[in-house]
């Protein structure tokens, strides 16, 4: 498919909810590393399917359930394509949460034994972190931190090396962090895992609105991520797993369509990915990620990345003029901007600032162990979609300025 030319102004009108006042001002929404906005092709696709083609998938045989099946099973394609992987080794789930417990409690209470080690990175969002905390307490393996530096807020390769052993099964980093915006070395990192025998568990909420990711090329054994990231619906996401894991895997949830027999003496299960589907799926969310990644893909991402990078660079220029704020972790070129106050709370600046019309975050970003890393209790985190324009940043900068004089 050929993108069309890189036109800010073009894709904003393809997202009606960019178009409102908050507090009496025009939204500028720098909030997109929390949840994109949903361009009306997204929109549009779920009211077209309940309209339409509503009805259950895999189950009967009249005409309707067909076409759901078949729309549904196109959108796994399509998920598949966009992450360069083969047909059959994407699962659905409601999300990169959901995908992180599945590999937890599928592959990690399977394999994991008294001694073993997962090794996690400290920049990890708790959606990476406490899925093997739980699994650790259930089969006696050990959770083990990978330390990241506090001040570049990168991970450190060599100490990759110092911390895998005989003892690590699994690896588990993000993509990209949700708080600096840290672009990980996936490929470095799978190559050293490997050497030893470890399976890496990439967590790519952060990556695939961002990266152009190819899970066969960074040979990772499990990638997952959510769609409302990636301007499609909440509660629905993916789980890519390679098909040798996936086959091995029992499931985890059990019920309806997961099966290919069942009867009080046991039950014979389904092919993956089927195995680790129970349940009645979200279909049209499915529907609607495959139409968020075909919009996407009809945009010249090079272009918005290009975009975003020069958006950035603006923010932070204009955060590094005023007086006592402080940038954590800064990363060239990506799509967030976190920083804080000294002496002033982060929630009471981001209350400031939507009293102006910025919708940004505050908080930990459900990154406790990076924010007690870097020695702080939360920060402000502005983060940049390929809908925001050089007027957006001018007034977010403005906005800071008028809330620390307040302050
Ligand atoms: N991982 C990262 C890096 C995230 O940023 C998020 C959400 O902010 C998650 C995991 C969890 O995603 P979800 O809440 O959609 O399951």
């Amino acid at each position: 498919m050929t993108s069309r030319p890189f036109d800010v102004y073009q894709i904003r009108r393809d997202f009606p909810s960019l178009d409102q006042h908050i507090h009496g001002q025009p939204l500028v929404y720098l909030d997109s590393a929390a949840t994109s906005q949903k361009p009306r092709q997204v929109i549009e696709s779920i009211s077209r399917y309940y309209s339409g083609a509503n009805a259950n998938v895999h189950r009967g045989s009249h005409s309707l359930t067909s076409t759901a099946t078949n729309q549904f099973e196109a959108a796994r394609d399509t998920v598949a394509e966009f992450l360069g992987a083969p047909k059959n080794s994407i699962v659905w789930s409601r999300g990169a949460t959901e995908a992180l417990n599945l590999i937890a409690q599928s592959y990690g209470r399977h394999i994991l034994k008294p001694g073993d080690e997962i090794l996690v990175s400290e920049m990890e969002h708790h959606a990476n972190i406490v899925p093997w905390q739980l699994v650790a307490e259930q089969t006696g393996a050990k959770v083990v931190k990978w330390p990241v530096d506090p001040i570049s807020c990168q991970l450190d390769m060599a100490q990759l090396d110092a911390l895998l052993n005989s003892n690590t099964k699994l690896v588990c980093v993000c993509h990209i962090s949700n708080v600096t915006g840290t672009l990980n070395p996936i490929r470095e990192i799978t190559e050293k895992a490997h050497n030893i025998g470890a399976v890496v568990v990439v967590d790519g909420a952060q990556a695939v609105v961002h990266e152009h990711v190819d899970v066969t090329e960074l040979d990772a054994d499990f990638y997952v991520f959510s769609g409302h990231k990636v301007f499609a619906p909440a509660g629905i996401g993916a789980l890519y797993g390679k098909p040798a894991l996936l086959d091995a895997m029992p499931p985890w949830h059990g019920g309806g369509k997961m099966v290919e027999k069942v009867s009080f003496g046991g039950t014979l299960f389904a092919q993956s990915p089927a195995k680790f589907e129970a349940g009645t799926p979200n279909v049209a969310g499915a529907i609607a990620l495959a139409e968020a990644i075909t919009w996407y893909k009809s945009i010249d991402r090079k272009a918005a990345e290009r975009h975003i990078a020069h958006l950035q660079k603006r923010l932070v220029n204009g955060i590094q003029s005023l007086d006592d704020l402080n940038i954590v972790g800064l990363q060239p070129a990506a799509s967030v901007v976190a920083f804080y106050v000294e002496g002033v709370h982060h929630s009471d600046l981001a209350t400031l600032l939507d009293q102006q019309g910025i919708a940004v975050r505050s908080g930990h970003h459900c990154a406790h162990p990076l924010m007690d890393a870097i020695g702080i209790n939360g920060c402000v985190r502005a983060s940049i979609a390929l809908y925001n324009t050089e007027e957006d940043i001018d007034r977010c900068i403005e906005a800071i300025r008028k809330a620390c004089d307040l302050l």
